[in-house]
């Protein structure tokens, strides 16, 4: 369930450096690697006047001095939004595990020897409860996420009810049920289908590594759909699974160059599901994380940039280096989607230590 915009033919005046071994902090040099052009949405073509990013421009602010990173990336974040307003988001599975693609990250793969047990969706009334309890709490968006490689019309019927259920408690709704067949969005879209997640995962030159069961591009046709369809997307990958800090620039590049880029970006930080292909990977230095935030900032300057999976296992002082960084909405709640996630609590002990306030972060023009 992870994924954007339309023709992704590799543009060799966009280049960069070579990928270079996977470490947690590399440098690039030589031999160009391609990217996928900036996928302009056909229908969005009109209103969008960006700047375009090379792989190169990016892997030179992830090169930057730590404190001139930091700095730009507060700057840009003020420039676009209020600074101390994070924005609550709630995540719910609503139908887990059993599914056929084998993402290397994810213990819902029926290719990987995870505790997890499949479930059917979820009932309304189930989901509805959920919901309130969330805005009780104070969240402001209801994600709900569904493992499938992609749903049938069935299932978008069920689910265009459960998307009703969060919009008659006021809240903003996403989901991210995988990739959308002709159609989907649209009908999600009319059941008030606010956003529609479907991450990149990583850098194109990296995604072999991590998936097979589909490609790139059948992400960034699903992206195509949603966005056509007048659904905002919320779109960002993971980082440290093993991936060179170019193959990071490559990322977010690939996010930056959507036209228009994601109203809302998930940074994930890998975490390590026993059972699964990435379970032993190798820590990324921390600061690393926090500088792919920076980053992503930094280009993409009035999204919402969340700070998504791996808070669990960050400290609070990298947390906050995070929301220096530019990061402005945190998933909230005690699990995501399998994973654990910092208690509710925990996080409003640490934006009050922190001063921030949370709300419904809006870019300014
Ligand atoms: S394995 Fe399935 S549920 Fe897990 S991330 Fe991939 S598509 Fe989503």
């Amino acid at each position: 369930m992870s994924a954007t915009l339309t023709p992704c033919a590799p543009d060799a005046a966009i280049q960069a450096a070579t990928p270079v071994a996977p470490a947690a902090v590399t440098t690039a040099t030589a031999q160009p690697v391609h990217f996928h052009a900036p996928h302009k949405s056909p229908k969005a073509n009109a209103r969008v006047a960006q700047r375009v990013w090379s792989v190169a421009e990016i892997a030179a602010l992830l090169e930057l001095p730590f404190n001139d990173l930091m700095f730009q990336a507060q700057t840009v974040h003020r420039a676009h939004f209020d600074p101390n307003l994070v924005e609550l988001a709630t995540l719910l599975s609503v139908k887990t595990g059993g599914c056929p693609e084998d993402c290397g990250y994810c213990p819902q793969s029926v290719h990987h020897e995870s505790s997890v047990e499949a479930t059917k969706l979820m009932a309304v009334d189930e989901v509805r409860s959920a919901v309130r309890e969330a805005k009780a709490s104070g969240a402001t968006r209801f994600c709900m996420g569904a493992a499938w490689r992609a749903p049938k019309d069935r299932d978008i019927e069920a689910v265009s009810a459960l998307i009703r259920a969060v919009k008659d408690e006021g809240l903003e709704a996403c989901c991210t049920l995988g990739m959308l067949d002709d159609g989907h969005a649209e009908i999600l879209r009319d059941a008030g289908l606010d956003y529609y997640n479907h991450n990149l995962d990583t850098a194109p030159d990296f995604y072999n590594d991590i998936i097979s069961t589909r490609d790139y591009q059948d992400r960034l046709d699903t992206l195509v759909r949603v966005r056509n369809a007048g659904i905002s997307v919320c779109c960002g990958g993971i980082v440290g699974m093993g991936e060179s800090r170019l193959q990071r620039a490559g990322l977010i590049a690939e996010l930056a160059n959507l036209a228009p880029y994601p109203e809302s970006v998930p940074i994930n930080h890998l975490v390590k599901v026993e059972g699964t292909p990435l379970a032993n990977q190798a820590d990324l230095d921390p600061l690393e994380f926090v500088r792919t935030i920076a980053v992503a900032r930094i280009t993409m300057p009035k999204a919402r940039v969340r700070l998504s999976a791996g808070r669990q296992s960050m400290s609070d002082a990298v947390q906050a280096l995070c929301f220096v960084a530019g990061a402005n909405s945190i998933f909230y709640g005690d699990k995501l989607l399998t994973t654990a996630n910092p208690s509710g609590n925990a996080d409003l002990e640490l934006l009050g230590r922190l001063g921030l306030k949370t709300g419904h972060p809006v870019a300014r023009d």
